[in-house]
């Protein structure tokens, strides 16, 4: 609730990127009664059709936005995990953690475009305004920052939201000299399809050759992604990536193997090298903070980048609306955030470290069941 006696610490502020972080900025900063202005590069604003696995805490924090009606009704919501040998057989089932009333599923799916179109409506719904085809050109001056669009427009913003993603210009322009985004030597598969009837919540098959995993992302849609180990990647002619991922999977049985006979030219097939950057903390320099992916892109052994960039999203409008000023907001901001997102990235690249090297699946396991279990704390 915010204090309408009180002066609010933040009156205005501009948020640069339009993704998953910053559409959760603008909701929450809202909220707590900040005049919001949410830009995209993007002049159509699209995302790439492509699922992502939800984790209990991310279904919590999107109940705290207010879609998760919306996102178990147009996704998927199932609890644990399944771990599989790669012919199929299980090895173990590892519990995923329900929020105290119960209420919450453990684990999910969705298509990333349907959660992108579920923010974009709250967006609406709340009134934001909303600028698409848009950049900065120049950040800079004592507050209220004053900025330079793209488009040559200037603006004043007591708070300026960096959520542009892993290559974000705005951590280029606060941290010049910060290493870049760098390349982890695994690709990610991902192909989307119809749920097959056995794959009910999340199931990974350790052990082989590479990592892979399923998921169902609706009712009858479900993805297999699969982490290829390659120094250095290449990009693929659309017209040969079934046959590559055929090739990929060859060694795999049970629902990979039936998934590998089907593939066809006309399979829905993403290819992505896993990179990763993390800055050291503050995030923020001169009332600009950086969330999301621009502070802390993790590979996606977790699944818990798009919750990460969610809960900074959330946090960030809390931390606003209890602060006197904006300072004292962005250090409880980073209070909250930085050991959280800091273990998603060196636990997915510990992971991923395990996976390369062909480690036995149970010490994979147990460093996910160690994290997660870390990740149902209150944050
Ligand atoms: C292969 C892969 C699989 C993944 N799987 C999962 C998963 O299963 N579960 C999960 O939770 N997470 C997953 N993630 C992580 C998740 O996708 C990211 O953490 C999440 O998208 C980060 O959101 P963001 O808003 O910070 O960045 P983005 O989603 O990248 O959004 C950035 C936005 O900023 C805009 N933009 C960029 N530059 C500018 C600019 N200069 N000016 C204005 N706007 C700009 C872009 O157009 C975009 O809209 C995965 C990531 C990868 C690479």
């Amino acid at each position: 609730m915010v204090d309408v006696l009180k002066r609010p610490a933040v009156r205005t502020a501009l948020i640069i990127g339009g993704g998953i972080a910053g559409m959760s900025a603008a909701l929450s900063l809202r909220r707590a009664g900040v005049d919001v202005r949410l830009i995209d590069i993007d002049p159509d604003w699209k995302v790439y059709g492509a699922g992502i696995t939800i984790t209990g805490p991310t279904l919590r924090v999107m109940d705290r936005l207010g879609i998760l009606p919306a996102v178990l009704e147009e996704g998927y919501a199932a609890d644990g995990l399944l771990a599989c040998r790669s012919d199929g057989s299980v090895i173990a089932e590892i519990e995923t953690t329900h929020d105290g009333a119960g209420s919450i599923p453990g684990a999910g799916g969705i298509m990333r475009p349907v959660l992108h179109r579920l923010l974009a409506k709250e967006i609406d719904e709340a009134g934001i305004e909303v600028s698409l085809g848009l950049s900065v050109s120049e950040l800079g001056g004592d507050a209220p920052r004053r900025v330079r669009f793209s488009d040559g427009s200037e603006g004043r913003y007591d708070l300026i939201v960096g959520a542009d993603g892993i290559f974000s210009q705005t951590r280029q322009h606060l941290f010049p000299d910060l290493p870049a985004p760098h390349y982890v030597g695994q690709v990610c598969w991902r192909l989307m399809t119809e749920r097959h009837p056995d794959i009910t919540r999340r199931t990974y098959y350790l052990g082989g050759p590479m990592k892979v995993g399923m998921n169902p992302v609706a009712r009858d849609r479900m993805y297999m992604f699969l982490l290829e180990p390659l120094a250095a990647f290449a990009r693929i002619r659309d017209a040969d990536l079934h046959i590559r991922l055929a090739q990929l999977m060859s060694s795999y049985g049970g629902v990979v193997g039936e998934l590998r006979e089907a593939l066809s030219p006309q399979s829905s097939i993403v290819v992505r090298p896993l990179e990763t950057v993390f800055c050291p903390q503050p995030w923020y320099k001169n009332g600009v903070i950086l969330i999301g992916d621009a502070a802390h892109a993790t590979t996606p052994q977790l699944a818990s980048g798009a919750g990460m960039a969610m809960e900074d999203g959330v946090v960030l409008g809390e931390c606003v609306a209890q602060a006197a000023t904006l300072d004292d907001a962005l250090e409880a901001f980073m209070r909250r955030r930085y050991d959280r997102c800091a273990l998603v990235v060196e636990k997915s690249l510990t992971l991923g470290k395990l996976e390369k090297s062909g480690s036995p699946p149970i010490e994979q396991i147990r460093v996910v069941e160690a994290a997660l279990q870390q990740l149902n704390k209150p944050y």
